[in-house]
């Protein structure tokens, strides 16, 4: 069932039960109350019929009890035995009971077909002296056509209440399901054709479905985003991929045939398949890397220093270079991973050491409210132009410069991209007499 059919139904089904049980209450209620001053009006008539016999003890008895007579009713004047002293009547009522009593009682007694009638009987002292009852029926035909009427009065007024709620149920139906609808034909849409489309938020409303609208479309643009970069990611590493392996192939080919008889081209050869195997390796390497970087590990606080300090020493070990390290205080803790920052000074410092031949220096500093790292060389430096570029996934300034470095193009968008997720942020300035990257890093103790 449509969700528009089920909101209408249910707002109907609603307001059709509350109109029946106020609506039957009234009616029951007013009943009631009618019933009783019925009752009471009899009892009062009753008793000054009573006193009217008692003060006029010379006046006829079928006279009074005449005069008394309820215009559709009944008299009765009922000895112990149950033989009658006296009966007058409108019609013929000789089938209503007649209750000999002790004290006065009231009710209401139903006929058949016929219109309830009110009864009140009570004891009297009759005037030879013996206790009778004396007992007045009067019939209730104006108190039925009434609740006729308002029966018919209450089922018109409940129609007429039902109409604005059907109405309101249909508006409200549409107000909820019109957004539902509008998002599942652009959920249909996208996912038929790939699309990308969104939907309208010009409510004024802000309401929870407008936040879902809101939602819906941040999502869409997060997807987009997402799929955008994923496929850019794709197309470059695979364009990436396709030059080390058409040399591959190509030097496997030369090899094949004319390999065998010189000695000198095998060894060419083998050398580079070796290397550009080496370069796909670490390309592999690095975009798997990438790829991995997006979850987010568990971040601890530790001392950047030392991780900075034990870098240098690692590199001063491995090449023969001049490697300085210098700091403002001995321990400095950030909140972070340790491995993944660890991974981007070593991405720096590898650029340092592959991209000058000069000295290289590490330095740690604590800001106002962060910490920064500087990683200077003395090399051929970054043109403007370039220093936003290089941190794109793949770019390299001169690439036959870089391929005799041995570069993937990946190293500092992949550093970049742990800085950002440690909420830091690394940039580079840059002249002809050198180049420092610079990292900053929010510091624990301050945040
Ligand atoms: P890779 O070093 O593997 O090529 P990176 O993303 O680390 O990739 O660097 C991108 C490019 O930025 C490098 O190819 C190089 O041209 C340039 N670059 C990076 N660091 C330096 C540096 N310290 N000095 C000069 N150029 C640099």
């Amino acid at each position: 069932m449509k969700l528009s059919v089920k909101i209408r139904l249910f707002s109907s089904l609603f307001m059709l039960v509350l109109i029946l049980l106020v609506n039957t209450s009234i009616y029951y209620l007013f009943h009631t109350i009618s019933l009783d001053r019925e009752l009471e009006d009899l009892s009062t008539q009753t008793n000054e019929m009573v006193e009217t016999l008692n003060n006029n003890p010379n006046t006829s008895t079928s006279d009074m009890l005449e005069a008394f007579l309820p215009p559709e009713g009944l008299i009765r004047v009922i000895r112990e035995d149950g033989s009658y002293v006296a009966q007058m009547m409108k019609a013929d009522y000789t089938a209503l009971p007649s209750n000999y009593v002790t004290s006065e009682t009231r009710s209401i007694i139903q006929m058949n077909d016929q219109p309830d009638f009110a009864t009140v009987a009570k004891p009297i002292i009759w005037e030879n002296g013996n206790v009778v009852t004396i007992q007045v029926y009067k019939h209730l035909t104006g108190h039925s056509s009434t609740m006729e009427t308002l029966f018919y009065v209450l089922v018109v007024a409940s129609l007429i209440m039902l109409i604005p709620t059907i109405i309101a149920g249909f508006f409200l139906s549409r107000f909820i399901t019109r957004p539902v609808q509008e998002l599942t034909a652009a959920m249909k849409e996208n996912t038929t054709y790939g699309n990308w489309k969104k939907i309208s938020e010009t409510d004024q409303s802000k309401d929870e479905l407008y936040e879902m609208k809101v939602t819906f479309n941040r999502m869409i643009d997060h997807l987009r985003e997402n799929f955008e970069k994923q496929e850019m990611f794709v197309s470059d590493a695979s364009h990436e991929l396709k030059t080390p392996i058409s040399i591959v192939k190509s030097y496997s080919q030369f090899m094949k045939r004319r390999g065998a008889d010189n000695s000198e081209l095998l060894q060419e050869s083998t050398e580079a398949i070796e290397s550009q195997a080496d370069r796909m390796q670490k390309l592999v390497e690095q975009m798997l890397l990438l790829a991995k970087n997006k979850d987010r590990e568990v971040y601890e606080p530790f001392d950047i220093v030392e991780l900075c300090r034990s870098t240098a020493e690692t590199f001063k070990g491995a090449y023969d270079r001049d490697i300085s390290f210098s700091t403002t205080a001995d321990i400095l803790q950030v909140n972070g991973s340790y491995d993944q920052l660890q991974q981007v000074v070593y991405i720096l410092m590898d650029n340092a050491v592959k991209y000058s031949r000069g000295a290289v220096k590490i330095s740690v500093r604590q800001d106002t409210q962060c910490i920064k790292v500087n990683v200077q060389d003395n090399g051929p430096g970054i043109p403007e132009a370039e220093q936003e570029k290089i941190f794109d996934r793949f770019y390299r300034i001169d690439k036959s410069r870089n391929r005799e470095t041995g570069g993937t193009g990946l190293g500092l968008s992949i550093a970049r991209a742990i800085t950002e997720a440690h909420d830091g942020t690394l940039t580079v300035s840059s002249t002809a007499g050198g180049s420092t990257f610079k990292l900053q890093l929010p510091d624990s103790q301050k945040g």
